[in-house]
């Protein structure tokens, strides 16, 4: 068997900044730490810190007042921010900075009388804190079905933004769609998809057609790796969405001669590594790393926490 091993794949700018940020808050503040939704979408980056003492929480009442708090890298409502500040949290937000850019993008068209159809999964937290931003003024369109169903004349000042976890393919579809409905619509300058999104689903268009097996690390509450897995699916390439080796069925493998390895934007890199030493001690397995596109972004902390020196 031959694995073919994507890249880019794994953490993006936007985890990494997410996960130092909790590495440096424990570093500074130890624990009882509290983060507001999980860090990352992913199972085993999540587990770590627990057993570090780290305590997730999905409401912010759960959190004892004068505690601190990492709102994770989805963002958050601006009633989040208002609620931690009721408490007298001492807040850090490692929201992606390209998140934030939605949230202002939504700020901006709200403040110009737009209403915004925002491109996206419900119930997703990314999805929510934009929403959040200006929730009277924005409506969540997640396919062209709801495009259809939107009561709004043809001439309505409308905008929309998408969710920057997206499929790149069906993003464009429902812009289509909405651009066919309101032949005046705006958007954002460039598109709300994020670079790491859309290189991980480049990565797997270009190689797929030469592998007979799509094999995604990624956690399944994690958008970008769904749509990884759901991208193969597509090209008509059977694929599985694993978050590690424990859910690894060898018998997938059975009369496969060429495997695509890839994972979604919070996979860590060693669980990756597990599932490919696992192909090569089983199928005597050899590995071929293929480059589609070269990243090299990165953030900042977040200011919160740039501003603060280690005491020891
Ligand atoms: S997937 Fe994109 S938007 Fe999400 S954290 Fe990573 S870089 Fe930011």
């Amino acid at each position: 068997m031959k694995i073919i091993l994507a890249n880019p794949r794994g953490f993006c700018a936007g985890v990494n900044m997410a996960i130092d940020s909790l590495e440096r808050a424990l570093e500074l503040f130890g624990t009882p730490l509290y983060v507001y939704h999980e860090i990352v979408h992913n199972r085993h980056v999540v587990e770590r810190f627990k057993k570090r003492g780290v305590v997730f929480v999905d409401r912010i009442e759960e959190i004892p007042s004068n505690s601190v708090v990492l709102y994770s890298a989805h963002g958050v409502a601006p009633a989040i921010r208002a609620a931690s500040t009721e408490r007298n949290l001492n807040a850090i937000d490692a929201t992606c900075p390209l998140v934030t850019k939605v949230h202002l993008e939504a700020l901006r068209f709200a403040k110009e009388g737009y209403t915004i159809l925002l491109i996206g999964h419900e119930g997703h937290d990314e999805v929510i804190g934009t929403i959040g931003e200006a929730p009277g003024n924005i409506l969540l369109v997640q396919d062209e079905k709801e495009v259809e169903a939107l009561e709004l004349p043809a001439d309505a000042k409308v905008a929309y933004l998408t969710q920057t976890t997206l499929s790149v393919d069906d993003a464009e579809i429902i812009i289509g769609a909405l651009r066919k409905r309101f032949p005046h619509i705006v958007g954002p300058k460039k598109d709300d998809i994020c670079y790491a999104t859309q290189n991980r689903q480049e990565a797997v268009k270009d190689l797929v057609p030469e592998v007979d097996f799509v094999l995604v690390l990624g956690s399944r509450n994690s958008s970008n790796s769904l749509r990884l897995a759901e991208l193969a699916t597509s090209c008509g390439k059977p694929a599985f969405l694993v978050d590690g080796l424990h859910e690894i069925n060898a018998n997938w493998f059975t009369n496969k001669h060429t495997v695509l390895v890839t994972a979604g934007a919070s996979a860590p890199e060693d669980v990756v590594q597990e599932c490919v030493a696992f192909l090569q001690r089983h199928f005597n397995a050899t590995v071929e790393t293929r480059t589609v596109r070269e990243e090299d972004v990165s953030f900042n902390l977040p200011k919160e926490l740039r501003s603060l020196t280690l005491v020891n």
